[in-house]
């Protein structure tokens, strides 16, 4: 494939709640719809997700195939996310991918869907080396780029930050998603409550603190158990991100997924960053969280390095780790 030519790849995305398909081109989104699942009660159900999935596939394919259209654009190859994420939902996906790919003749490009957040980011900031902290509702892990793999610095032990924040404002009766919601209260806290802070070695735990956050509700203003929380796992994070920046010898650190849209941890991780001399990078909100535009990116930058995946080898991928896949485009 030319290097210079425009190349225009189609990217499925839906590991989770979101199901989103998007049109990308190297420079820029050209076209993407999503439709976002959520649960009636609780948290994520994977096979209710996957049903949801399923029903609104046509209508956000459809979307971005009609701009396709329009514009008269040649899709060049179909990305999707293999793994990680719920099992039936990834099956959903790859499905419509695979139809697509036979339909367009091309190419298909199976991605891994953390790998998607790190390129997605550093295509919409410039940056260009970073450790990595990637804090979504189903991993929370410290990434950086070594000898062509993202190796994994550090990661959660139990369940993601994003899921323990979920499961405790679930506890508290607040609806999911729960991040958001925790973020909005813990601005009125006043006073500090002291949580379970666990990192063993480079890796954190959130399960203790997400029940011992639930106990402590019962007899503390919800504000101030709100912002412990916060306080507690975002410097266990900074933490970790500190101390890969500085065994790494990188100079930038790239904050990506969904819970990155927390202003407490970003500017806790700002303050690190400039006490390091390191550069602080964020991606704009729409691409922190799942979308398909993510998946189209690296899907096309895989592909212009040649890489591809055989109908054969596109069997979803659940446990699917960024240290797996060799980093061929960089
Ligand atoms: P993702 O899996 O990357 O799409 O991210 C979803 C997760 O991000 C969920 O666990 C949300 O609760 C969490 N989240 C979204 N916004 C915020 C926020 N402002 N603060 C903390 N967590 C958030
Ligand atoms: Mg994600």
């Amino acid at each position: 494939m030319e290097a210079d030519r425009r190349t225009i790849v189609l990217g499925l995305e839906g590991t989770a709640w979101n199901l989103s398909c998007a049109l990308v081109d190297e420079e820029d989104v050209i076209a993407e719809k999503s439709a976002t699942y959520v649960p009636a009660k609780g948290g994520i159900h994977p096979r209710e997700a996957a049903q949801h999935h399923a029903e609104h596939m046509a209508s956000v394919v459809k979307a971005v195939l009609d701009v396709a259209r329009e514009d008269d654009l040649k899709i060049e190859g179909v990305a999707f996310s293999q793994g990680p994420g719920l099992g039936p939902c990834l099956r959903t996906v790859a499905t419509a991918a695979r139809a697509l790919s036979l339909r367009f003749g091309v190419p298909l490009v199976g991605v891994n869907h953390c790998i998607a957040h790190i390129e997605v980011g550093k295509w919409k900031t410039g940056a260009t080396d970073p450790v990595v902290l990637y804090v979504s509702g189903g991993n929370s892990q410290v990434l950086a780029l070594r000898r062509g793999r993202y190796r994994i610095f550090g990661e959660t032990l139990d369940i993601s930050v994003g899921n323990a924040l979920d499961k405790f404002a679930r506890q508290v009766g607040l609806p999911h998603p729960g991040g958001p919601k925790l973020e909005g209260l813990a601005k009125s806290a006043k006073e500090y409550i002291p949580l379970p802070y666990v990192v063993k070695g480079m890796d954190f735990s959130f399960s203790g603190l997400s029940t011992a956050a639930a106990q402590a509700a019962k007899k503390h203003d919800l504000a101030d158990v709100c912002s412990s929380f916060q306080e507690t796992a975002f410097a266990m994070l900074v933490e970790v991100s500190e101390r890969a920046l500085a065994h790494a010898e990188k100079k930038e650190v790239l904050l990506v997924g969904g819970v990155g849209a927390n202003s407490r941890l970003r500017e806790m991780l700002n303050i690190m960053c400039e006490e390091r001399g390191a550069k602080f990078y964020v991606p704009e909100k729409k691409f922190m969280g799942d979308n398909g535009s993510m998946i189209a990116y690296t899907g096309l930058i895989m592909m212009k390095s040649g890489v591809t995946t055989p109908l054969a080898e596109s069997r979803v991928r659940p446990g699917y780790r960024t240290d797996e896949v060799e980093v061929t485009w960089q």
